[in-house]
């Protein structure tokens, strides 16, 4: 076709204009045209070089081959390993009129998406398992072994409750974990009163502070302060800060709840609320502070599971808090204490 050449200038300057890494390989076999975002792939000044020493990769450089041999478009992989960690490409390559054009595609977001779920389906089964072999392990006995042993029987029967219990409280916070990922993007529309809330948080909590012979004391210079907010969701948020208090720091006898007015914070970049729930507990090494929010993380998952702990307590806070666009700040030092901020933006 007349006036369709494209020379080597014409060509740099149309790849120069895509915003995924390209590569042309000209029918010499050396590089005809690479455009900029290339050189993080592969390096700078590909230009006039053999494809063998610009692409290194043996996966890659089979695939020019063939797909010079064949002139039919190949698919492969190529893993750039600059920096800290690696990045995988999707590398496409197309034969066009004797030149090889290589598109890198970045997988990398897609991959650890796909390694994140498969290791939350592998905990999910995990601690699923642990109580299920417990049930099993005591139907069994109570239906051979233990069978007239009433004494044996109610043991048993108590700690199948307690079990059981264990897979509900985990199955629930699984509910509410995908519930609360499915609305982070929308907006909460109602407005909570904080100072309500947070009673009425507590007042709940009154058979567990009893049992464990913990106080609270709620301390709120902020009453009748609203936010706008989905007002069950906070309501977990306050639970579950408060119940871990209970759980890791009934210790020091008194986990405090503190609601400080609508302030300017530099951590909302705006005005807001913080309210602090903090115990005088066994408090956390630092090293795992940064982690505590992630699906299933524990700094002792016996201790955790002891106390009735499912490891999702923590992550669902930190969704609901980001759903609200308000910022979660953990503060601990072992021995001493735990002190969570959740500030909340008032508008
Ligand atoms: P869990 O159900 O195990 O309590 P969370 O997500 O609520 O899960 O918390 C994750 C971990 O963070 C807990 O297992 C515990 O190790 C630690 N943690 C949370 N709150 C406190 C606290 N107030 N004091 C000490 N450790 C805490």
């Amino acid at each position: 076709m007349q006036g369709m050449v494209v020379t080597s200038h014409s060509l740099s300057a149309l790849i120069d204009a895509l915003p995924l890494p390209v590569i042309v390989i000209g029918s010499d076999n050396r590089v005809v045209a690479a455009n900029p975002p290339i050189d993080a792939v592969l390096g700078p000044d590909l230009r006039g070089r053999h494809y063998i020493t610009a692409l290194r990769q043996p996966a890659l450089l089979d695939s020019v081959v063939a797909a010079q041999a064949e002139g039919t478009p190949q698919v492969t992989r190529f893993v750039g390993r600059d920096g800290a960690s690696d990045t995988h490409y999707r590398v496409v390559l197309s034969p066009a009129d004797g030149n090889i054009v290589l598109t890198f595609e970045d997988q990398t977001a897609a991959e650890e998406v796909g390694q994140m779920r498969r290791d939350f389906v592998a905990n999910v089964s995990h601690e699923l398992r642990t109580p299920l072999t417990a049930l099993l392990g005591f139907i069994e006995t109570l239906g051979g072994a233990a069978r007239n042993d009433a004494a044996a029987r109610d043991r048993f029967l108590a700690i199948m409750e307690h079990e059981a219990s264990r897979m509900t409280r985990l199955v629930d916070d699984l509910l509410s974990l995908s519930r609360v990922e499915e609305d982070e993007r929308v907006r909460p529309r109602e407005h909570v009163d904080m100072a309500a809330l947070l009673s009425s948080v507590i007042k709940g909590l009154e058979p567990q502070l009893e049992a464990a012979s913990v106080k609270v004391l709620l301390q709120s210079d902020g009453d009748g302060e609203m936010v706008p907010g989905d007002a069950g969701q906070l309501v977990q948020v306050f639970t579950n800060l408060i119940e871990n208090g209970i759980k890791y720091g009934a210790a020091g006898g008194v986990v405090s709840v503190t609601l400080h007015p609508k302030a300017f914070h530099q951590r909302l970049r705006g005005e807001g609320v913080q309210i602090v729930v903090a115990d005088k507990g066994e408090g956390i090494p630092s090293h795992h502070i940064a982690r505590l929010t992630e699906r299933f993380y524990r700094v002792d998952s016996h201790r955790s599971r002891e106390v009735g702990g499912t490891g999702l307590g923590l992550a669902i806070v930190k969704h609901i808090v980001n759903r609200h666009r308000g910022r979660l700040v953990i503060e601990s030092e072992e021995g001493q204490g735990t002190s969570v901020s959740v500030f909340l933006p008032s508008r």
